[in-house]
C-alpha cells in the first residue's frame, strides 16, 4: 500500500543542512502567532518559527483537510494556548499503531492542529490556513511527496482568475 504514514505524518524535524554555525537552530526563531476557525468559536495563540513551515502531501492530510495537501507549522513546545472554545478531538491511528489527536472546530469543522495523545508540554502542528499571520508562513519543505497529487507540481501553470470565475 502506498503512502499511508507510518507514525503521524508531520513532526518537526530540524534541517541540519540549513543550520549555519552560530545561527539559531530552526525552530528557535519563534514569533507570536494567533489564529481562529472560520466561525470564530475556536481562537488560539502560540509561538512558531516560519522557517519550520511545511506542506504535507500524505494521503491522510489530503483526506483530513479535504484538499490536495496541507500547510502546517509546529508550535514551540508548550506555547499553544486556547483563547476561546474547545475543539473536538478525533484520534487518528496510523498503520504503525501511533495515535495522534486531530483537533477541529465542532461548529464549522475547521481543522486547527494535531498533536500527540500523551500528557505534558506538547508540540502542536498548527494548520497554517487558520493563522492570522499566514502570509508569513510560506512552506520551506514538502513532505510525503511520493503521494502528492501530480498537478500540484505545476500549480503555477494552471490558468488563474482574480476572483471566482
Ligand atoms: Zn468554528
Ligand atoms: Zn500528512
Amino acid at each position: 500500500m502506498l503512502a499511508f504514514e507510518p507514525s503521524g505524518c508531520w513532526s518537526p524535524r530540524p534541517r541540519m543542512a540549513n543550520v549555519q554555525a552560530g545561527s539559531l537552530f530552526p525552530g528557535d526563531a519563534a514569533m507570536k502567532i494567533d489564529g481562529r476557525c472560520h466561525c470564530g468559536f475556536i481562537a488560539y495563540e502560540a509561538e512558531a518559527d516560519p522557517e519550520m513551515t511545511g506542506v504535507c502531501h500524505c494521503t491522510d492530510c489530503q483526506t483530513l483537510s479535504g484538499s490536495a495537501f496541507r500547510s502546517v507549522v509546529p508550535s514551540r513546545q508548550g506555547s499553544f494556548k486556547l483563547r476561546s472554545g474547545e475543539p473536538k478531538i478525533y484520534i487518528k491511528t496510523a498503520e504503525s499503531g501511533t495515535k495522534r489527536q486531530q483537533a477541529f472546530c465542532p461548529n464549522c469543522g475547521t481543522p486547527i492542529y494535531s498533536t500527540t495523545v500523551e500528557d505534558g508540554p506538547k508540540v502542536h502542528s498548527i494548520r497554517v490556513g487558520t493563522l492570522r499571520q499566514r502570509n508569513e508562513f510560506a512552506p520551506k519543505l514538502q513532505y510525503w511527496f511520493r503521494s502528492a497529487q501530480q498537478w500540484t507540481d505545476n500549480l503555477g501553470s494552471i490558468p488563474k482568475t482574480e476572483k471566482q470565475r
